[in-house]
């Protein structure tokens, strides 16, 4: 009796949701008890979420199920964990209904883990593996901001942290910003003249006669910037 009562309702189910929706529903559907319904019909989960499924109105004790184990599990009492990339309907099983929740479970990647920059240049992380809203957000925008769309504008040297966010779970990239100007630690003195040099032959010396010193020796004994290879 109970499976065909179950037979009945799946046929009018069947029925309703074939039926234009001007057609009234028919009459023996009012006389079944108040419909049980599930909390969620679709969900996107990530590799190791879980999620609580609930059934309102339950008939009877309700028998959970995946159709696909390795994707997601349930356990009985509807408690959802997501495994691994796919798609697993969850069901929800009583006396008289049968419900379900279309599980898919996603895991994203973030496009790079880490880089260094530097200042003034740009570069644009992505997240694959999934069709979820991805929020970005930097730790420190004095070193370096992020658009909604990923796009990380190195600031200032430092490093900082920029953060992907999808269904509540964080993907990081970490930056480090360098200054444009790399510290020049050695120089070029030419035979005469009250400058230091980048390079040997800049063109304002001989180069046959430049000599490599430090920048703190140069300093000490009263040499300036060359105006041409330090401007
Ligand atoms: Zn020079």
């Amino acid at each position: 009796m109970k499976k065909m009562k179950k037979l009945l309702l799946l046929v009018l189910i069947a029925l309703s949701l074939t039926a234009p929706s001007t057609v009234p529903i028919i009459g023996s559907v009012e006389s079944v008890q108040a419909a049980a319904q599930i909390s969620k019909k679709n969900a996107v989960l990530l590799t190791g979420q879980t999620m609580q499924l609930k059934v309102k109105d339950a008939d009877s004790k309700i028998k959970w199920s995946s159709s696909n184990k390795t994707v997601a599990t349930v356990k009985n009492n509807g408690l959802v964990t997501a495994k691994k990339k796919g798609t697993a309907v969850i069901t929800a099983e009583t006396d008289k209904t049968v419900l379900q929740c279309k599980v898919t479970v996603q895991t994203p990647r973030i496009s790079q883990s880490s880089r260094t920059l530097n200042k003034g240049k740009t570069v644009r992380l992505t997240v694959s593996g999934t069709n979820q809203k991805i929020t970005w957000k930097t730790s420190n925008s004095r070193v370096a901001t992020v658009s909604a769309s990923g796009v990380v504008a190195a600031k200032s040297a430092g490093t900082c942290k920029i953060y992907a966010t999808v269904l509540g779970k964080k993907f990081t990239f970490t930056i480090t910003v360098k200054s444009t100007q790399p510290s020049v630690t050695t120089v070029w003195l030419s035979a005469t003249g009250s400058k230091y040099h980048k390079i040997p032959n800049c063109g304002r010396m001989n180069p046959n006669k430049a000599r490599k010193v430090t920048i703190t020796y140069a300093k000490q004994c009263g040499y300036g910037a060359c105006s041409k290879c330090f401007r």
